[in-house]
């Protein structure tokens, strides 16, 4: 690895300080399961590392207002064993669950999962269909992206270099509402997903549905939502016929890459099928 000058701020001021410093030659680093891999392989040279680990604020999970606050600090280890986590979705406990193996969990966090902006992450998918919204902050300010505005392409985010995310908030869910996350891993149980789709739906009591979410990883350059197979199921009932037509909508909106966990022609088929077991799930 290339030598570079590690610093480790006490407070979230002096980390933004810092980083305003010299944004263009620093990077920030929260578990270091992602960054230290790059710097590794020389893909990344930052002459200034900034070790968060001491933003201890940063690593809140908190129950809000009939939604959750998740800190990017926390690791995916802790948001898949937070009772605000699982109060909120059951699925997206889950789907921290899912991330990689113990060790991987017990180090990385949310904040290092967005930012590095892998499309084949687990927690992105969820979050986006929970219509997440992340919170930056730079020295000049803070703002709130959307999720579905934060990715840009592999490896890329709206992010500014001098900007940190300090937390995702997500809002109340529907009443009634159900949310599920599946992953298919083909391979091994603690690899990336070959596709993976979360759902959300939320029926009236005539089982008539009147909210619909459905995300995908894997399937792009980055998670995306399938928002015509979401219109598709407003308003119909979740049966076997509203699920397949959805289930091929979704398909059709994905953009996947031929790699060692199958060719793109494959995972477009899997998204539908793994759409249609999610739905199933749900309805
Ligand atoms: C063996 C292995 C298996 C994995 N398997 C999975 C998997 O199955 N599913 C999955 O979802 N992920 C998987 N991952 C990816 C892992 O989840 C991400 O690497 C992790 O969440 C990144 O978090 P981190 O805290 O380690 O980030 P870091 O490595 O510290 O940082 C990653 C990037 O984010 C930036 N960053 C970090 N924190 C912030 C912040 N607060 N604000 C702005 N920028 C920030 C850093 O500058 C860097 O560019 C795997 C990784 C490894 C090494």
């Amino acid at each position: 690895m290339r030598p570079f000058e590690y610093l480790e701020p006490e407070t979230l001021d002096e980390a933004l300080a810092l980083l305003a410093d010299d944004p263009d030659d620093t990077l920030v680093m929260a578990g270091g399961t992602a960054l230290v891999i790059l710097m590794k392989q020389d893909l990344v040279r930052p002459a200034r590392v900034i070790g968060l680990r001491h933003l201890t604020e940063l690593r809140q999970i908190e129950a809000t207002d009939g939604g959750v606050a998740l800190g990017a600090l926390a690791t995916h280890g802790a948001l898949a064993r937070a009772p605000e986590v699982s109060a909120h979705a059951g699925a997206l406990a889950a789907t921290f669950a899912a991330v990689a193996t113990v060790r991987i969990r017990e180090q990385a966090t949310l904040g290092g999962n967005l930012a590095h902006a892998d499309p084949a992450q687990d927690p992105p998918v969820t979050l986006l269909a929970l219509d997440g919204v992340a919170v930056a902050r730079s020295g000049t300010g803070s703002r709130r992206i959307p999720l579905d505005a934060l990715f840009v392409d592999v490896f890329e985010t709206v992010l500014e270099p001098a900007e940190l995310l300090l937390r995702v908030e997500l809002p109340p869910l529907p009443p009634s509402a159900r949310a599920t996350y599946q992953k298919f891993l083909p391979g091994t149980l603690d690899d990336y997903a070959t596709v993976s789709v979360a759902a959300v739906v939320a029926t009236d009591p005539g089982g008539i549905c009147t909210h619909a979410r459905i995300a995908l990883g894997a399937a792009g350059p980055t998670p995306l939502r399938a928002r015509e197979a979401e219109r598709s199921l407003v308003g119909r009932r979740l049966d076997d016929a509203a699920i397949g037509e959805a289930a091929a909508l979704a398909a059709a909106a994905t953009d996947p890459i031929d790699d060692l966990r199958g060719s793109a022609e494959y995972k477009r088929a899997m998204a539908g099928v793994w759409t249609a077991r999610a739905l199933r799930a749900v309805a």
